[in-house]
């Protein structure tokens, strides 16, 4: 029964019908598989996404790209068109735009791996797609659903992160939008939520880890989780990856840098090469412990 699913605080059984009815589970066992070019989401493999905030320069993406594939990680992670916070920009920190789709093009050809990038505004559709195995929508355009349908449109595979303010009912209401425009390749993506209060004045925003098994619990769709945004704390992205696992995260997205401390966007986030492969072992242990391999 829906119910049994359905607290009914946030999303009711009546919401799972009416309002989402794509995204929503139809029975308890209703479990969707993602194939992303022979990677799959949802299933006993969790793929990793790892990778610089931003694709700050080709011999960065090209590095990071290289390191990734020799510990068999699927895909690169690193913005291209990025929503930045404030308007003002300096030689490092800038959007690299089509010069960073052209150094995650050299990545892509030199090593095989995979890419997922952002996609700001549905006018460079074409030019991400020309690289782009995954189109990301980052928290802030959750709700820009004209962008949202343009993406469904390409028919590339979608990673839709959570709204930091939004709740689950707004989250599945997005999902509603790019199934119904007619592309069933779409993967969620919790990366943490305002919070009234958090330990470090820098950790913006709060890993919600109960929403991995309540999205569970309401959609058929795979649950990815990104605790570098959440936490923006390189120490503890280690530990939130482990739980997010625990909890049943189908993918994890992780920011991976050569040199952290001087990442252009982000700095604090970006765990080192070294504390990746640590954290690769902790997070395959894991894995086994929940019956998934990464
Ligand atoms: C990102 O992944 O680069 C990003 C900007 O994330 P979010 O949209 O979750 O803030
Ligand atoms: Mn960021």
């Amino acid at each position: 029964m829906i119910e049994n699913r359905a607290p009914g605080k946030d999303v009711t059984a009546k919401d799972l019908l009416e309002k989402f009815p794509l995204t929503a589970k139809k029975d308890l066992s209703h479990k969707s598989l993602i194939n992303v070019n022979g990677v799959i989401f949802g299933g006993k493999k969790i793929p990793l996404m790892c990778g610089p905030n931003m694709a700050e320069s080709e011999e960065l993406v090209v590095d990071v790209a290289r390191f990734l594939r020799r510990h068999n990680v699927d895909f690169l992670r690193a913005g291209a068109f990025k929503p930045l916070s404030f308007p003002y920009r300096s030689p490092n920190y800038t959007e690299t735009r089509h010069a960073g789709l052209r150094f995650l093009k050299s990545a892509k050809q030199e090593t095989g791996i995979q890419i997922i990038t952002e996609v700001m505004e549905a006018k460079y559709l074409d030019d991400i797609c020309g690289v782009a195995d995954v189109l990301q929508i980052g928290a802030r355009n959750m709700q820009n659903y004209p962008l949202l349908i343009d993406c469904a449109k390409t028919g590339f595979p979608i990673m839709l992160k959570r709204h930091f303010g939004c709740s689950l009912r707004d989250l599945l209401g997005a999902a509603e939008y790019i199934l119904n425009s007619g592309n069933q390749r779409l993967i969620l993506c919790e990366r943490g939520v305002v919070a009234p209060h958090t330990h470090r004045d820098s950790s913006r925003f709060l890993l919600d880890l109960q929403a991995v098994p309540a999205l569970h619990e309401l959609t058929h769709l795979p649950i990815a989780v990104d605790p570098s945004h959440a936490c923006f704390w390189r120490h503890w992205v280690g530990p939130l990856a482990c739980a997010s696992v625990a909890v049943g995260a189908d993918a994890l997205m992780l920011e991976v840098h050569p040199d952290p401390e001087n990442a252009a966007v982000d700095p604090l986030q970006a765990i080192s090469y070294e504390d990746f492969e640590q954290l690769r072992n902790k997070i395959q242990n894991i894995s086994l412990a929940m019956d998934r391999v990464i």
